[in-house]
């Protein structure tokens, strides 16, 4: 799948459209889902183009899967959750339910989050 340059994240990546920001350093933005799914919902990126988990796993630098994760840590430590647990979710493609094609976790905390998967 290629990459589409006019997701929402690529356009709030540009500037394009506005975020509530809670983290940026050079390969990593991270920020508050608009759409909160528990009491502590925030998204984080990178800034390079990969459309999903496995194109970053598969092509990015290790510079920056390294910065990702040390940025995730920071975030949850951040917005409080790194001591009462959170649940870390990457929605990949079809079966993944990813509904915007630009790498993301979510961190969701604040609150018990309930089991890990709900089959439709
Ligand atoms: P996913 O299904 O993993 O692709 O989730 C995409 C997430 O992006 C959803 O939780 C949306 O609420 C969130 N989202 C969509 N547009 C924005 C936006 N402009 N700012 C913050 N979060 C957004």
């Amino acid at each position: 799948m290629s990459y589409d340059k006019n997701n929402i994240f690529a356009k709030i990546l540009r500037g394009e459209i506005p975020c509530n920001k809670v983290y940026e350093d050079e390969h990593v933005l991270a920020f508050k889902d608009i759409r909160p799914q528990a009491k502590v919902h925030a998204l984080v990126i990178p800034k390079g183009a990969y459309v999903s988990a496995q194109d970053f796993g598969e092509t990015a630098s290790e510079q920056e899967i390294a910065a990702f994760h040390r940025a995730v840590a920071k975030v949850a430590k951040d917005l409080g959750v790194a001591d009462t647990g959170y649940r870390l979710i990457a929605n990949a493609g079809a079966h993944g339910h990813q509904e915007v094609p630009h790498y993301h976790v979510h961190i969701l905390g604040g609150q018990p989050i309930g089991k890990m998967v709900n089959l439709p």
